[in-house]
């Protein structure tokens, strides 16, 4: 691998560390692993031979870097490709006290990594609410979670502050902040080109406002999740400490094997020298049960629910599902969550609510591609395609396919890639412009 040189304050700085020390060096300067983890609910299965990350149900390391561009099942949401360290969320999350169907914030989510994993962690169950403030980050956020296909997730693009127009409304929080990146280090060297002290102190300063702007919505006794992919003392035990002094919290003590315990024994570390990762750190506080409870919201009226749902039957699993119309959009939303999804709503930003099934002209439904691609589709029109065919499809071209008329849903190794209307001798292709493959397929 062709070196970049460290920044000469960052390498003096990890070198007078005893805690991090040369071997951390050394390791940013071999190549970075390569995982994935896979959807559980898409019907897909890696061959055996693949090496399981034992802090995480169904993630691989593979055994190098494919061109996931090129990969069907990629584009379907079958699985995800996801940093090994920050798979330790998982662990973190099955050992926290939540409900059964908890609401959980990830207030910091594109491009989804996180919010993929809690959305699979959470199983159908509860409600996971995915923000990304920069707008054009939200719009990836918002088709990588319409790839995952769950229909318990709602994207917003807001301001961490917006927040504070829903207090106490969430039982847990993951604030995977930006921070200076140095755990960016190994898999881009580029990336350490970028570094300064002056940016550490930015980050820090950045990532205190974030925590201050949300912990309202926290409720009392609920969960704050605070990560960062860097591993200097400003960004990570240092915040964690002036939370701590600022708020009405406590750290949970974790299990965090096999990483290694912070400075300060308040978090942990996926340190690239003793876990093959990049990098990765993460803490938990949990409110005090006893802290000032907000009002609780009244749920906001701006959306219609649609009473009669006979024509989506089908299309999708319409079971402990309220249907709701927005812009003349029909979305599908777990029934027991339905007042707070129309309260949020009514707050924030939203970009998808659900799964969004598309629109009803004259009693019929023009599906929508989240649609297809969400784990309650149920649209018995199939047709299979060949690997060839499927990457031409997500190209957005057409070709010859045999077929009845009407809409089609085309699948590669039977996970649903999207729609085509049929036409007898040809086909439209419905795939959306701004998801299609443009590198060349030959
Ligand atoms: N959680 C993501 C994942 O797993 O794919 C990665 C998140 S990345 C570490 C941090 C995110 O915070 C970026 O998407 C960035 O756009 C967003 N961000 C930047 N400034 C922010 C701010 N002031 N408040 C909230 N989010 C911010």
């Amino acid at each position: 691998m062709e070196n970049e040189l460290f920044p000469a304050d960052f390498e003096k700085r990890v070198k007078n560390d005893a805690f991090l020390g040369e071997e951390l060096l050394r390791a940013l300067n071999t190549a970075a692993p390569v995982s994935i983890r896979l959807n559980p609910l898409k019907n897909f299965e890696l061959d055996s031979g693949f090496q399981a990350i034992s802090w995480c149900e169904n993630a691989f390391y593979l055994k190098e870097r494919p061109i996931f561009t090129l990969d069907p099942l990629f584009h379907a949401g079958a699985y995800y490709s996801q940093e090994a360290g920050s798979m330790m969320l998982e662990k973190v999350l099955k050992q926290l006290e939540l409900p059964e169907n908890p609401v959980i914030l990830d207030l910091c989510a594109a491009p989804g990594g996180k919010s993929t994993l809690i959305a699979s962690f959470l199983d159908q169950h509860g409600l996971l609410v995915s923000n990304e403030v920069i707008q054009a980050r939200a719009k990836i956020l918002k088709e990588n979670l319409a790839k995952w296909g769950y229909g318990n997730t709602v994207v917003s693009n807001s301001d961490p502050k917006d927040f504070q127009r829903l207090p106490n409304f969430f039982d847990c929080i993951v604030i995977d902040a930006p921070c200076s990146g140095e755990g960016m280090f190994r898999k881009d060297p580029a990336a350490r080109g970028e570094w300064s002290e002056a940016n550490v102190d930015l980050c820090a300063g950045r990532q205190k406002r974030i925590v201050m702007d949300v912990w309202e919505s926290l409720r009392p006794g609920g969960f704050l999740i605070y990560s960062t992919c860097t591993f200097n003392t400003q960004e990570n035990e240092e915040n964690v400490r002036w939370f701590t002094e600022q708020l009405d919290c406590e750290i949970v003590p974790l299990d965090f094997s096999p990483f290694k315990n912070d400075r300060e024994e308040t978090g942990a570390y996926a340190l690239p020298n003793l876990v093959d990762t990049e990098g990765f750190y993460i803490a938990v506080l949990q409110k005090s049960p006893d802290s000032f409870r907000p009002a609780k919201f009244k749920a906001g009226n701006q959306l219609k629910t649609v009473r009669d749902i006979s024509f989506l039957e089908n299309y999708t699993d319409t079971r402990d599902k309220t249907i709701l119309e927005w812009n003349n959009i029909l979305f599908s939303v777990p029934q027991r969550f339905t007042a707070e999804i129309r309260e949020i709503h009514q707050q924030l930003r939203i970009q998808k609510l659900g799964t969004e099934l598309g629109t009803a002209i004259r009693g019929e439904l023009q599906p929508d591609q989240a649609l297809a691609l969400s784990v309650d589709c149920r649209y018995p029109q199939r047709i299979e395609l060949s690997k060839d065919q499927a990457l031409h499809y997500l190209k957005g071209e057409t070709f010859d396919l045999e077929g009845e008329r009407g809409y089609q849903l085309v699948t590669y190794q039977n996970v649903p890639l999207g729609w085509i209307k049929h036409l007898g001798n040809r086909f439209n292709n419905l795939y959306p412009k701004e998801w299609r493959i443009r590198m060349r397929i030959e």
